[in-house]
């Protein structure tokens, strides 16, 4: 997922034997889980989503000194701060780790799909090898592919390796531009030509009121028992089973939508323009849109699956800094001020827009400018009505 060369990624799951004694890569997994804790426990305190240069700052000396290597904290700090991130999310409670697991960059290991080995540098230089254990056929699908992390697990016993590979696909050149606005409400999508004509405008309901609802039942129950939820059974049960439903109605409707825009985007041969969700963060500032109960996770997940779907139906995929592109008149370039809900109003020039269509306009007009093979020209739609639901779509079209 790294990089910003498009990429197929898929993991490849395999047994691996250590050649000799376990300990080493135990100590090395006990030390990794004790370390991701303590700053899920430390970020956990701080009620902000923290940039990746903020969480170097505060961490990589710490976890450095603890004999991990430059790559390992890297990791520690991200995997933590994305624990806390989909905690906050999904179930609300500050995450404990029990389970012996690390991921570990292309930096620390070395894999040899021939002779079917990997060696790993653990903390304080030490290194361990171990022999992998599957089919011929199962790694013979990942030729060609290159591989740039993967996580070892101690489980029942025994360790596993999850390789993750990824695969570069080069999309072909784009007909049109579709750009896309996440809200908390909407998905609103909109289709231009290279030249800027607007040719289609679509707008999703989210579920995210839902998602919402199932949050508040948790934090009522965590309320009502501060201190024993977690060790009542019949109360954990039921927040677990608010967790459950937010995991599945986000993963559907994610699966769903990237299903969705994915195929309108291929009858379109549409580049698909994202907004980039990391630039959001560091912008700072509060975002109206992003309701800080829920947080990002969400919309890290419909992208990711957008992104998926297109990329494996050979579209382009680009993710756009959307700073400004809802504040921005798209006649005069002048500052939007708000004028009622979800309107906005130019000072300068009078002009009167959706939110939503603005910020697809000018996230459109960030990506042209970037690609300078189309050409700009003005548009101010209306917009329509948020009356499509992905999930009644994808039920006709089946
Ligand atoms: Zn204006």
């Amino acid at each position: 997922m790294r990089g910003e060369e498009p990429a197929l990624v898929e993991a490849l799951k395999m047994r691996a034997l250590p050649e000799g004694s376990y300990d080493r890569l135990l100590d090395f997994l006990r030390l990794y889980r004790d370390a991701v804790q303590s700053v899920v426990d430390r970020v956990w305190g701080i009620n902000e989503g923290l940039s990746k240069k903020r969480l170097h700052r505060l961490f990589y000396d710490d976890l450095v000194s603890l004999g991990l290597r430059a790559h390992h904290a890297k990791e520690v700090y991200v995997y933590a701060e994305s624990l806390v991130d989909s905690a906050r999310g999904n179930g609300g409670r500050r995450p404990v780790l029990r389970r012996l697991s690390a991921r570990v960059d292309r930096y620390d290991y070395r894999l040899d799909l021939d002779g079917m080995t990997l060696t790993l540098k653990l903390h304080s230089n030490y290194e361990v090898r171990l022999k992998l254990v599957t089919s011929k056929e199962r790694v013979e699908k990942f030729r060609g592919w290159s591989n740039y992390e993967l996580v070892v697990k101690y489980d029942k016993g025994g360790f596993w390796v999850s390789v993750y590979f990824k695969r570069s696909v080069k999309p072909s050149k784009p007909g049109t531009v579709m750009s896309i606005d996440l809200n908390f409400d909407n998905v609103t999508l909109a289709v231009f030509t290279l030249d800027g004509k607007l040719i289609r405008l679509k707008r999703f309901k989210t579920p995210h009121r839902r998602i919402l609802t199932q949050r508040i039942w948790i934090e009522r129950i965590q309320e009502r028992y501060p201190r024993s939820w977690r060790y009542i059974r019949g109360v954990r049960r039921a927040v677990e089973r608010h967790g459950k439903r937010i995991r599945n109605i986000s993963w559907d409707y994610a699966h769903k939508l990237g299903d969705l825009v994915a195929e309108l985007a291929l009858k379109h041969h549409s580049a698909v323009v994202l907004e980039d969700l990391e630039k959001l963060r560091e912008n700072g500032k509060k975002n109206k849109r992003f309701n800080k109960r829920l947080g990002l996770w969400f919309y890290r997940r419909i992208q990711f699956c957008v992104e998926y779907e297109a990329m494996e139906r050979g579209l382009e995929v680009v993710k756009i800094n959307p700073r400004g592109t809802s504040s921005k008149c798209t006649r005069c370039g002048g500052k939007l001020v708000e004028d009622g809900h979800r309107v906005l109003r130019c000072r300068k020039c009078g002009f009167v827009g959706d939110r939503d269509v603005t910020a697809t306009v000018n996230l459109y007009r960030k990506y042209v400018s970037k690609h300078p093979r189309c050409g700009v020209s003005g548009v101010a739609p209306n917009a329509p009505k948020a009356d499509a639901d992905p999930r009644s779509d994808a039920g006709e079209r089946r």
